[in-house]
């Protein structure tokens, strides 16, 4: 690690030695993970309830670590991003989610669209239009399908930059969504200016409905702030028979969540899942 150089090693407390040496251990075996193709991707279907179809599904990466079991990526992600190791990850991420759903699309599958989670650190690169453009070109698939993730904080970080790579993406037909909408500190005077399409409701506001006063004020002027704007909403976390209820009285129109799917690996979702069906 570059802060182990020079003089300031005698001030390094054997703590912070013990996290920059652990930090290292993660880097390298992430490094080592990613040229072993451990990484994979598991797919959650999000439901549309007026068609009650699948309206699309979310790719959420996994890394299969050879004696640790599958981890989740919020173990990983954060020192992927330190250290620029998702740059190329994020790019297979981007590819293989595409892939995946034009091999569903020439199976004779609906059409669906494919939702990416996509980082600051990736968003933020002058040529990931030309990353976008060139998935898009070589997989085949409609740029329709395709919806990217972003979080509040994403599209904060450098607002004029993040208009026009937005706006980029929206001439390229490509579908985009602010994700754990509320969680970020976001501006509701830029959100008008942004052309998103949908807003996903953070888990967290919709974990304690509608039990929660709170959480379900919130929720509903989500609803209410989506339908103004004409943004397209999804609840996310959506995990019992009264979530569903309480966001399809107010005609929250998706939803996402283990209640209507886990997510999993392509292979093992069932055909008449991909094809539309619920259960
Ligand atoms: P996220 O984008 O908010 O993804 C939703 C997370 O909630 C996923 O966790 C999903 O498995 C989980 N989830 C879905 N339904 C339910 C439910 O009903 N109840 C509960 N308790 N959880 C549910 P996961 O897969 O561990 O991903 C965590 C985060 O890691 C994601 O949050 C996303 O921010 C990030 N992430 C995942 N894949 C990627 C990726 O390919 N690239 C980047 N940059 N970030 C990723
Ligand atoms: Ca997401
Ligand atoms: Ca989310």
């Amino acid at each position: 690690a570059k802060e182990v150089g020079g003089n300031s090693y005698q001030f390094f407390s054997t703590e912070m030695a013990a996290r920059a040496q652990a930090k290292l251990g993660i880097e390298s075996s992430l490094r080592r993970a990613f040229n072993h193709q451990e990484f994979f991707l598991v797919y959650q279907p999000q439901f549309d309830l007026r068609t009650r179809k699948i309206s699309g599904f979310e790719a959420l990466l996994r890394w299969a670590h050879p004696t640790e079991g599958t981890i989740g990526p919020s173990r990983f992600i954060p020192v992927a991003e330190e250290t620029g190791l998702i740059i190329p990850l994020g790019a297979w991420v981007l590819q293989t989610a595409c892939r995946q759903a034009m091999a569903w699309r020439k199976a004779g599958f609906p059409r669906m669209r494919m939702a990416v989670n996509i980082s600051a650190r990736q968003f933020a690169r002058p040529d990931f239009i030309d990353l976008v453009e060139g998935v898009l070109k070589e997989t085949g698939l409609e740029p329709e399908l395709l919806e990217i993730e972003l979080t509040e904080t994403t599209v904060m970080e450098s607002i004029e930059e993040a208009i026009t790579t937005l706006t980029d993406l929206k001439i390229r037909k490509v579908n985009l969504a602010i994700d754990d909408f509320g969680t970020g500190y976001s501006s509701l005077i830029y959100l008008k200016h942004f052309p998103f399409d949908r807003i996903k409701i953070a888990q967290e506001f919709v974990r304690n409905i509608p039990g929660d006063p709170e959480d379900r004020a919130i929720v509903e002027a989500i609803l209410v702030m989506g339908r103004s704007l004409k943004l397209a909403v999804i609840a996310e976390g959506v995990e019992k028979k009264e979530q569903l209820d309480f966001l399809t009285k107010r005609h929250c129109h998706e939803m996402q969540g283990y209640y209507f799917g886990r997510p999993a690996c392509a292979g093992e979702i069932p055909g008449r899942i991909i094809s539309g069906g619920l259960h």
